[in-house]
């Protein structure tokens, strides 16, 4: 019989943060993953941007998610021996008067100056990328490494035979008032982190999860390092020599959670009509995020059992969302504050 504090069913960035976090208070922990396969953490590129959408949206607890994901990622950096943060300048390309205008308009707010800045266009942008368009700065975006962050971890857990590579088999589980115990396994606590894959949770499939597939190019362009990202529709991240994410082709309605042809020559066919230079597709990859409605994580135990638990809901905004919020469940599950709170707690479905 193995005992351990916590069984982690699930290890992408929200089951990695959630191990991190237990593992910082002594608590000991024990993995199971499918081995990542098509998981949202492996494929994301990792942005976090205070700055989204048409209307320039600034996020009003960004700081607040920026200072604690800073932080936990140098302990990470610090405990993996990789660099996992770049702080890149996330270029906006303003593509028409409206958006120059909005874009002015909301430059008056004084918390929204202090993140943006202007970007005269440079050579890499106007001379050889040949991209059309305004550009200015959004200072304050930096760029997580999901994938390293993520694969780094695994092996580390792999050393110290803390994770099982298998799809957890519900049927296997058997839970007492005390204790859970799956294959020999006995811990008083089971945290669900299964991201999209919740759906088949027979404990958490009430929580109405709003999934959407997301698509991805990995692209060759004639530049190397870039030293900034690029927000045009299109997001455009550098990955190293002169590679680059390109993404993102989205589906509501999905069959599975592989690249599709379809898909993909949506977003060349984008990516051309954005750069006025030659590129080649080095490969396409997909997966499925696992999104709320109201686009906050979830966390909590059963209803009926509080021996299960669940962290998930991190959606669109892994990289931003998941060190705060697993910081603040861990406080939870320690007793270090009494209740969650109301906006990501699953009391808020029940
Ligand atoms: C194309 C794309 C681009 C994105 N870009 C960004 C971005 O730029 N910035 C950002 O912040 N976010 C981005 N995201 C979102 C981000 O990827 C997610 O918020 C985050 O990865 C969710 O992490 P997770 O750990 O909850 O889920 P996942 O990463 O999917 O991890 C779930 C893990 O659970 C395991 N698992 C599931 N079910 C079982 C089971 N039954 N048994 C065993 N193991 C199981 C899987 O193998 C997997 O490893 C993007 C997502 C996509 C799809």
């Amino acid at each position: 019989m193995i005992e351990t504090d916590y069984l982690i069913v699930g290890q992408g960035i929200a089951g990695t943060l959630i191990s991190h976090e237990l593992i910082k208070r002594g608590k000991t922990v024990l993995h199971v993953d499918r081995g990542h396969k098509n998981s949202s953490s492996s494929v994301a590129a990792g942005v976090v941007n205070p700055i989204t959408g048409r209307r320039f949206v600034l996020k009003s607890d960004f700081l607040q998610l920026k200072v604690k994901a800073l932080q936990v990622y140098a302990e990470l950096e610090e405990l993996l021996q990789i660099q996992l943060v770049q702080h890149l300048p996330m270029i906006r390309i303003l593509r028409n008067e409206d958006e120059v205008k909005r874009w002015e308009e909301r430059k008056e707010d004084p918390d929204f100056s202090t993140h943006v800045g202007d970007f005269p266009k440079d050579s890499f942008l106007s001379e050889v990328l040949k991209i059309k368009g305004n550009s200015v700065a959004i200072k304050a975006a930096f760029k997580l490494n999901v994938s390293d962050l993520v694969a780094c971890y695994r092996n580390l857990l792999d050393v110290n035979k803390l994770i099982i590579e298998e799809e957890f088999d519900f049927s296997a589980l058997s839970i007492n008032l005390e204790n859970c115990n799956y294959k020999g396994i006995q811990a008083p606590k089971i945290v669900f982190c299964e991201g999209a894959k919740i759906v088949q949770n027979p404990y958490f499939n009430f929580i109405p999860m709003q999934p959407s597939k997301g698509q991805a190019l990995i692209v060759e362009l004639p530049v190397e390092k870039l030293p900034y990202m690029i927000n045009a529709g299109l997001i455009i991240v550098p990955e190293g020599d002169n590679r680059y994410w390109v993404g993102t082709a989205n589906k509501w309605k999905y069959e599975d959670e592989i690249a599709e042809d379809e898909l993909e020559k949506r977003l060349e066919s984008k990516l051309r009509s954005l750069v006025g230079c030659d590129f080649k597709v080095i490969s396409s990859a997909a997966a499925i995020r696992p999104g709320i409605k109201d686009r906050m994580p979830v966390m909590g135990a059963h209803p009926e059992n509080d021996n299960l638990l669940v962290f998930n809901g991190l959606g669109t905004k892994g990289s931003s969302l998941g060190p705060l919020w697993a910081a603040h469940f861990v406080d939870f599950l320690s007793g270090d504050i009494e209740k969650l709170n109301s906006k990501v707690s699953i009391e808020r479905f029940l």
